[in-house]
C-alpha cells in the first residue's frame, strides 16, 4: 500500500501517533499526481512548493504534542471555481485565465484553519455549467475507470482527484448535482450540503440560490471529517444559516435501525440503465437488512424540476455573470474601441459557447414581459418541490433513489445536444431546487465495470442522518474500497 492510499482519518491516526510525517504523505500524493495527471487531467493548477511548505508548518505542529486542527497534514485538493489567495482560481473559464485573488474563499480559510494542505486547483466546467468537464476552457478531465469516458460534471477534477487518489479529499460545489454526479460516476462519496449549511464567500456565483460548496472523500468518515471543517454560519454570507454545527464524527456510528427510507416511485423510471435500478434497489435491500424500514413515497412535481431549474438557473447566471465586462478584473479583449466594444469584444472572447447559451437564456426569461411565464412561474413551481419533499418526510427519514439514470457516458457522446447533458442532473436537480442535503455513496458497478451511485437526501440540516446512514452501508459492503485500474 501507497501512502496516497490512505483515508484522512486512516493518515490522521498514523500523523498524530508519528508513524507518518505530513511531508512523507504529501510527497507521496504529489508524486501520484505526477504519474497519473497526465491520463486523467484533474488538476489545473498544481503548486508543489506552497503544499511542501504547508506540510513543514504541519510536522512542527505534529511535533509539538499539542491540540491538533481535524484535518492537520491532510493534502486535499479546491475546485477552481473557488477562491484561493495568492493561488489562480479560473472557474474553468478564459475570462478568469490569469485571474490570481486577493483573498480566500472563507472555505478555504476553514480548510487552512483545520491544517489541510491545498495541494492544487481542480478542473470543472466554465463557471461550473456541465455535466461532464466537458465545458472547461482548459481541456476534459477524464474518468479514472475508463479514460475514454467522462468523470461527470461540473466538479469533474475534484472527483478524479480523490478516485485516482491525488488528494486525500477535495472541495466541490454542486449547483444542480455537480458534486453527486461526479462522485457516483467516479465511484467516491460526495455530499452536497443543505443551501446554507456553508458558506459561499469567496466562491465564483454561478446560480446563488442554489449553489453549495461541498466534500468529495473516500468514505463517509472522511465525508463527515470535511463536512465538519467547512460547516457554520459566516458572516461574509448572508444566506449562510447561523444555526449549530453537529459533531459529525460522534453520531457516525449510529447505525439506521428504525430508520424509515422513502423510496420515490418517480425516481425509478423507464429507460433508466438496468445495472442502475438493480443496484440501487439492492442498496434499499441491504439497509433494509441493516435494519431501516422502505417504505413507499411519491414526489408529484419531479418532472417539472428540470424545466424550472434552466429557468432560475440561467436567470442567477445571467445577473452574477454581468461582472465579467473586461473592466475590474479578469481578461480584456485587446485593441478595442470604446467602452461597448470592449465588453462585447471581451465577453465574446472570454465565455466559452455553453457559457453564452445560459447567458442569453438568463436574460430573456428576465426580460420584460416574459418575467411571470417563465421566472415566476418557476419560482412557483420551486415551491411546489420543495413541498412535495417536505411532505414526504412526514412519513420517512430519508429519501433513496439513484444519483444519474446511467454511468459514465463517453467524451463527446452529449456535447452536440445539451438537452441530452441537461437530462443527466435529472435526479439531482430537485434537491438543489428545495435546499436539501444530498449523498452520494458508491453501490456497485455495471457490466463494463463503471461505478454507480445511490443518493440519499435528508431534511434540511439533516447531513448527520445521511453520513450515519453512509457509514452503516460501507461497513456491510465492499464497494467503496474498490479502486479504478490505474
Ligand atoms: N449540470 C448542471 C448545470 O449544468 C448542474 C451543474 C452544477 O451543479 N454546478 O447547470
Amino acid at each position: 500500500m501507497a501512502l496516497y492510499n490512505l483515508t484522512i482519518h486512516e493518515a490522521s491516526d498514523l500523523l498524530r501517533k508519528r508513524q507518518l510525517s505530513a511531508q512523507e504523505l504529501t510527497r507521496s500524493v504529489l508524486e501520484r499526481i505526477r504519474t497519473t495527471d497526465a491520463q486523467v487531467h484533474s488538476y489545473l493548477t498544481v503548486c508543489e512548493t506552497e503544499a511542501l511548505q504547508q506540510a513543514e508548518t504541519a510536522d512542527r505542529s505534529l511535533a509539538t504534542g499539542g491540540p491538533l486542527p481535524l484535518l492537520c497534514g491532510i493534502p486535499v485538493a479546491v475546485k477552481d471555481v473557488i477562491l484561493t489567495k495568492g493561488l489562480r482560481s479560473t472557474a474553468g473559464s478564459q475570462i478568469l485565465a490569469h485571474f490570481v485573488p486577493p483573498y480566500d474563499a472563507t472555505v478555504t480559510c476553514r480548510l487552512r484553519e483545520a491544517g489541510a494542505i491545498i495541494v492544487g486547483k481542480v478542473n470543472c466546467d466554465e463557471f461550473a455549467m456541465g455535466s461532464s468537464t466537458e465545458n472547461s476552457a482548459f481541456l476534459p478531465s477524464r474518468n479514472p475507470w475508463d479514460l475514454s469516458r467522462v468523470p461527470g460534471g461540473s466538479s469533474g477534477g475534484s472527483a478524479t482527484a480523490v478516485a485516482a487518489e491525488q488528494a486525500l479529499a477535495a472541495l466541490g460545489t454542486d449547483t444542480g448535482g455537480s458534486i453527486r454526479l461526479p462522485s457516483s460516476f467516479c465511484g467516491v462519496v460526495g455530499l452536497k450540503p443543505t443551501y446554507g449549511r456553508v458558506s459561499r464567500f469567496g466562491v465564483v456565483a454561478y446560480a446563488s440560490s442554489l449553489d453549495q460548496v461541498g466534500p468529495f472523500a473516500k468514505d463517509a468518515q472522511d465525508c463527515a471529517l470535511m463536512l465538519q471543517a467547512i460547516a457554520g454560519h459566516d458572516p461574509r454570507d448572508s444566506t449562510s444559516v447561523n444555526t449549530s454545527v453537529p459533531d459529525y464524527q460522534a453520531s457516525l456510528t449510529q447505525g439506521v435501525r428504525g430508520l424509515r427510507i422513502g423510496i420515490p416511485k418517480e425516481y425509478f423510471v423507464e429507460g433508466m440503465q438496468p445495472a442502475v435500478e438493480v443496484a440501487v434497489q439492492q442498496a434499499v435491500a441491504e439497509f433494509a437488512a441493516l435494519g431501516a424500514r422502505p417504505v413507499p413515497i411519491s414526489l408529484p412535481h419531479t418532472e417539472y424540476a428540470i424545466a424550472a431549474y434552466y429557468i432560475i438557473a440561467t436567470a442567477e447566471a445571467s445577473s452574477n455573470l454581468a461582472r465579467y465586462d473586461g473592466m475590474k478584473y479578469g481578461y480584456r479583449a485587446p485593441q478595442t474601441e470604446g467602452l461597448g466594444e470592449t465588453y462585447r469584444r471581451t465577453r465574446a472572447q472570454g465565455f466559452g459557447s455553453e457559457v453564452k447559451r445560459r447567458i442569453m437564456l438568463g436574460t430573456y426569461v428576465l426580460s420584460a414581459g416574459y418575467y411571470e411565464a417563465y421566472y415566476l412561474k418557476a419560482q412557483k413551481v420551486r415551491t411546489l418541490i420543495r413541498q412535495d419533499f417536505l411532505k414526504a418526510f412526514e412519513a420517512c427519514d430519508v429519501i433513496a433513489t439513484p444519483v444519474a439514470p446511467t454511468t459514465a457516458f463517453r467524451l463527446g457522446e452529449k456535447t452536440a445536444d445539451p438537452l441530452t447533458m441537461y437530462l443527466s442532473d435529472i435526479f439531482t436537480i430537485a434537491v438543489n431546487l428545495a435546499g436539501l442535503p444530498g449523498l452520494s455513496i458508491p453501490c456497485g458497478f455495471d457490466e463494463n465495470h463503471l461505478p454507480i451511485g445511490a443518493q440519499l437526501i435528508g431534511r434540511p440540516f439533516g447531513e448527520e442522518v445521511l453520513l450515519q446512514a453512509a457509514y452503516a452501508y460501507e461497513q456491510a459492503t465492499p464497494w467503496h474500497l474498490r479502486k479504478p485500474p490505474l
